[in-house]
């Protein structure tokens, strides 16, 4: 169970190092989901680590494909997400909000059968989400999202909205549109906003802790039925989608197929 002490997160799995690229006080509002578009979470630290000539970036949390966070900056200073943004008539978002960005390599390219990163990586089928973004663009390969890092991700939406009292739970490609367009279509963003925002409508005084523990645990069998039922309406696998495709290797896919198998009966 992950939990925020003095705007700093505490649990399993938790690093902190500090990025110089923040600074001044945040009193969030919105909680903002990124892709790294990057090679690995290691990677994607460093860089958002460093002060950078063509400009300096950052985000409070990267999320691993593994589940491992590493916390960047606390939770009520501004760090440098969102850039030129806007939401509900507010303009620059990094002065209210949090900015998770999730280790994946973003849109990819079909050459052939195979699936290539702007940086070079090649991912097979079983990595693959084939979709449109909701902006359009036709369907294309993205990076799929772990099991894990989506569990994680909603356990921290739920966490910080709760905590901060957050109104929404967004995407650079909402606060951005036209510039952006992580954390795209294999994220199941709404999905896991409305599981975010409602339960904070839920919360139960003292009195009634017993019963609202047995919503809860009611409550997360409901949340896997929306995430696997965004994931059966909005998109398919590769390995599904190619005539002689071969076995998916990867748990994942099977996984994600078993939710499917389930939620349709
Ligand atoms: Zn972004």
């Amino acid at each position: 169970m992950l939990r925020i002490e003095n705007h700093r997160l505490v649990g399993d799995g938790i690093s902190y190092r500090a990025t110089p690229n923040c600074g001044g006080d945040l009193k969030a509002r919105y909680l903002v989901f990124h892709y790294t578009a990057g090679r690995s979470a290691e990677s994607s630290v460093e860089s958002l680590c460093t002060r950078k000539p063509q400009g300096n970036a950052s985000a409070h949390l990267v999320l691993a494909r593994d589940g491992r966070i590493v916390q960047l900056a606390p939770f009520n200073v501004v760090a440098w997400h969102a850039g030129v943004s806007q939401w509900n008539g507010r303009v620059g978002l990094n002065r209210a909000s949090v900015g998770i960005e999730l280790d994946n390599a973003g849109a990819l390219s079909r050459v052939g059968d195979r699936f290539i990163a702007w940086f070079g990586q090649e991912y097979g089928a079983g990595d693959v989400v084939l979709a449109e973004h909701k902006h359009g663009g036709g369907t294309r390969p993205w990076h799929a999202y772990t099991e894990v890092q989506i569990e994680r991700a909603l356990e921290l939406a739920e966490l910080l909205v709760e905590h901060y009292g957050l109104e929404a739970v967004l995407g650079h490609e909402d606060i951005a549109r036209g510039r952006k367009q992580d954390p795209g279509p294999a994220f199941p963003l709404e999905a896991i906003a409305s599981r975010a925002l409602g339960r904070t409508r839920d919360v139960a005084p003292a009195a009634t802790r017993a019963r609202s523990a047995v919503k809860k645990s009611a409550a997360r069998s409901v949340r896997k039925e929306t995430i696997s039922a965004h994931n059966t309406k909005k998109k398919q696998t590769v390995s599904a989608r190619s005539a002689p495709a071969k076995k998916p290797k990867k748990k994942a896919t099977s996984a994600r197929k078993r939710l499917a198998r389930r939620t349709r009966r």
